[in-house]
């Protein structure tokens, strides 16, 4: 049976990227079999600096916005990493079979620890919980983006080790590309994907902006002189980014265009019609906090045997005792 896990940091508002490149594959694949694990990685959030009310908010408000956004608690476990201790225990487990150099030289590290000021032991060896997270719910599928690709290609090659090395315990895993492989880019600077962690917020279209908001961030969004609407990445970023967000909202083919003020206004409209209920929902959700709760306690007690087997069936290989 497949199982899938997706991950979403609450590092900040989700955005229109997360629904479409992830949230919508999530809930997509809740018609197939074998099941999805949803996990908020609040224990990820927490590799660079962070504010712990922030934290517990965002963590919150991610959930919330899963659910608002459809995932059926019946089908998909929705999980907090740092809620199921297996995470972290297997996570020092699998430490233990990384070499230092193995994390060291991944791109997203050395990226983000170039940024300048301290930076956390735990942006180093994230990757390896990453690894943790995947390999404890024994899943087969992940759906990764291009920025999780080194990553995911760490966790399999951090199995296949253990398993060869200390007997076979852990499932490979796959990395999928969602469907919908749509990578929504930046609006005031689409070369860069659109990301919650960007420095402004000119870019980004958050899953609860007000409708005046969406105008305006969209009716801003770059694009260039060249004055012909039509698909060219290369030379039309901004351009080609707003009919993807238009394909990917309304699930068409955009038509011809003549002006770009005519094609914002069809994606401005396009996305309202898409966000509008998920607000609604959200608002509602958000008024009965303690529902939301229950849900996160009730997916750690359906995915924790499984989890904790895993671990007892990592530590009996290592030589621990029971
Ligand atoms: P951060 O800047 O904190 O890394 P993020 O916007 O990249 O935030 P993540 O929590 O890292 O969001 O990713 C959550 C999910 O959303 C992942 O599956 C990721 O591949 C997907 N995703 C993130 N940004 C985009 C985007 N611009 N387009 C499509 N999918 C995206
Ligand atoms: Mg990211």
């Amino acid at each position: 049976m497949t199982k899938r896990l997706t991950g979403f940091q609450p590092t900040g508002n989700l955005h229109l990227g997360n629904l479409l490149g992830a949230m919508r594959p999530l809930v997509a694949a809740q018609e197939e079999p074998g099941g999805s694990i949803a996990m908020i990685a609040d224990l990820h959030a927490m590799t660079m600096e962070h504010e712990p009310a922030a934290l517990r908010k965002g963590t919150l408000d991610v959930a919330t916005l899963l659910l608002a956004a459809g995932v059926d608690p019946g089908r998909t476990e929705l999980i907090a990493q740092s809620q199921i201790p297996e995470h972290t225990e297997l996570h020092y487990l699998l430490e233990c079979t990384t070499a230092y150099g193995e994390a060291a030289r991944m791109i997203q590290f050395k990226e983000k620890s170039a940024r300048g000021g301290p930076v956390r032991l735990s942006l180093l060896t994230y990757p390896v919980l990453m690894a943790a997270d995947i390999l404890v719910h024994n899943a087969h599928e992940v759906p990764v983006g291009d920025d999780q690709n080194q990553h995911l290609e760490l966790t399999r090659a951090l199995a296949t080790r253990f398993n060869a090395r200390y007997g076979e315990t852990f499932v490979v895993p796959e990395g999928v590309r969602p469907e919908s492989a749509a990578r929504i880019m930046d609006l005031a600077d689409p070369v860069r994907k659109m990301s919650k962690s960007s420095a402004t917020a000119a870019g980004r279209i958050g899953l609860l902006d007000p409708p005046e908001v969406i105008r305006r961030t969209i009716s801003r969004a770059v694009t260039d002189t060249v004055g012909i609407v039509r698909h060219d990445p290369e030379n039309q970023p901004g351009v080609t980014n707003l009919l993807a967000i238009l394909a990917e909202s309304t699930g068409e083919r955009p038509g011809a265009y003549t002006s770009y003020g005519a094609l914002k206004r069809d994606v401005t409209e396009a996305v309202d019609a898409l966000l509008a209920p998920i607000r609604k929902r959200y608002a509602e959700l958000a008024d009965d906090p303690g529902y939301v709760r229950e849900i996160l306690a009730e997916g750690k007690a359906k995915v924790r045997p499984a989890a904790l087997a895993t671990v007892r069936r990592a530590r009996a290989a290592l030589g621990l005792l029971d």
